[in-house]
């Protein structure tokens, strides 16, 4: 059937020519093929890489003990669920999963969605009702702000991290019920909420309290249990979310807190109830990365090593690397431009970086954001710092 072309939905597509413009020129620096294990060295096109831009913090997804588990399950259960948690979906592993995220989050119970960003879509559209307001960080993940705009309620942003601008939109909110929902560490700055303040005017507003962890979880407090570990405050959070596709090595994500909640959410999760369960592979790997997270501490010692040398590196050779303390570094470059010609001649150099632009980030503070493993080597990201010293001088970053 012709479609008049200006009543067309697809024109947008049409007209839709960035990307092939950035492909024209060697500069597009998306979805780019991987032929190897996500390690600290990957391979693309039969070259070995670096690689800085993974979520792979604890080094865990090629661990012999988590693949064994993986093949494991798969014997057992094969290589789906067939239907969603609520029906036919439920597996004994997701149940004991449940009891160990639970213990590990150090609250009454947990659940397990198939992905992180469904966590976030289904836990705030259950919770947040039509008179309720949901309170978020302008910088949240993309997956909360999706999640805000799937309920009825009111939705609030304040600046990113100012805990006056917070307590601006709690003050002129008072009377309703309302949560704060923030990220841990913000997943492009690489920055920590300032989660003691927050809860402190979370007490004095009455209003509740969720984090979503999903780059704190393995990363933060001395026993890699996330933000709220670090601050020394986890019976002060309510919720507690992660996601299984950083640390723990794996597909899925989980909302952990008080009973009574999470009975709820079981019931009125739609992305819970209306979506398949996370495959038995997938469990069974979480459930083998956090054992390795108790028995092997050293590994989070190693993370904050390589994190350290990196935050010190970048900030020695002039970057402008903005608030991070975290494995997440992000380097300011500016311009959209210059972010794209950066990572594509860090990858000539051997270095697979990812790239942020705008809206992600604000306009005219494109970054290229750096994460680091707990098992790169000191040589690997020496190597890294000499590419970065390189292209930033060509580039004019650093003097
Ligand atoms: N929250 C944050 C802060 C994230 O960075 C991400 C993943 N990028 C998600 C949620 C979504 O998690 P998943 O990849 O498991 O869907």
């Amino acid at each position: 059937m012709a479609i008049e072309k200006n009543t067309d939905i697809f024109g947008k597509c049409f007209k839709f020519t960035r990307a092939k413009e950035l492909m024209a020129v060697g500069l597009y620096p998306y979805f780019r093929m991987i032929e190897s294990a996500q390690d600290p060295e990957v391979v693309i096109k039969g070259k070995k890489m670096i690689m800085v831009g993974s979520n792979n913090y604890l080094g865990l997804t090629n661990h012999p003990k988590v693949k064994e588990a993986c093949i494991e399950a798969v014997r057992k259960y094969g290589s789906g669920c067939a239907g969603s948690r609520f029906l036919n979906g439920t597996l004994d592993i997701h149940v004991q999963l449940e009891e160990k995220l639970a213990r590990f989050i150090r609250k009454e119970a947990a659940l397990i969605f198939s992905t992180g960003f469904q966590v976030n879509l289904g836990v705030i559209s259950a919770l947040v009702g039509k008179n309720d307001l949901v309170i978020i960080d302008k910088m949240d993940h993309a997956s909360i702000i999706d999640g805000c705009r799937l309920t009825y309620g009111g939705v609030k942003k304040y600046r990113h991290n100012d805990m006056a601008d917070l307590e601006r939109v709690l003050q002129e909110h008072a009377d309703k019920k309302k949560i704060i929902i923030v990220d841990g560490v913000f997943s492009m700055e690489g920055d920590i909420v300032n989660l003691p303040k927050v809860v402190e005017l979370a007490k004095t507003y009455g209003a509740r309290l969720m984090v979503d962890d999903a780059h704190g979880v393995g990363v933060l407090g001395k026993t890699g249990r996330g933000t709220a570990e670090h601050f020394g405050i986890e019976k002060h959070v309510d919720l507690i979310m992660g996601t299984y596709s950083k640390s723990l090595a794996s597909i899925g994500g989980f909302i952990a807190g008080s009973a009574e909640v999470i009975h709820y959410i079981k019931h009125f999760s739609r992305a819970l109830i209306f979506s398949a369960s996370p495959p038995p592979a997938s469990v069974a790997a979480v459930s083998a990365a956090l054992d390795i997270i108790e028995s092997e501490p050293e590994r989070i010692a190693q993370l904050w090593k390589n994190t350290n040398k990196m935050l010190k590196g970048f900030r020695d050779l002039g970057f402008e690397i903005g608030p991070s303390e975290t494995p997440i570094i992000p380097v300011i470059v500016g311009e959209n431009e210059i972010a794209f010609k950066a990572a594509m001649m860090l990858q000539d150099e051997g270095v697979f970086v990812n790239v942020a632009i705008s809206p992600a980030v604000p306009e005219g503070h494109a970054l290229i954001r750096t994460s680091y493993m707990a098992t790169h080597t000191e040589e690997q990201l020496d190597r890294v710092l000499a590419a970065f010293e390189r292209v930033g001088k060509a580039l004019g970053l650093i003097g």
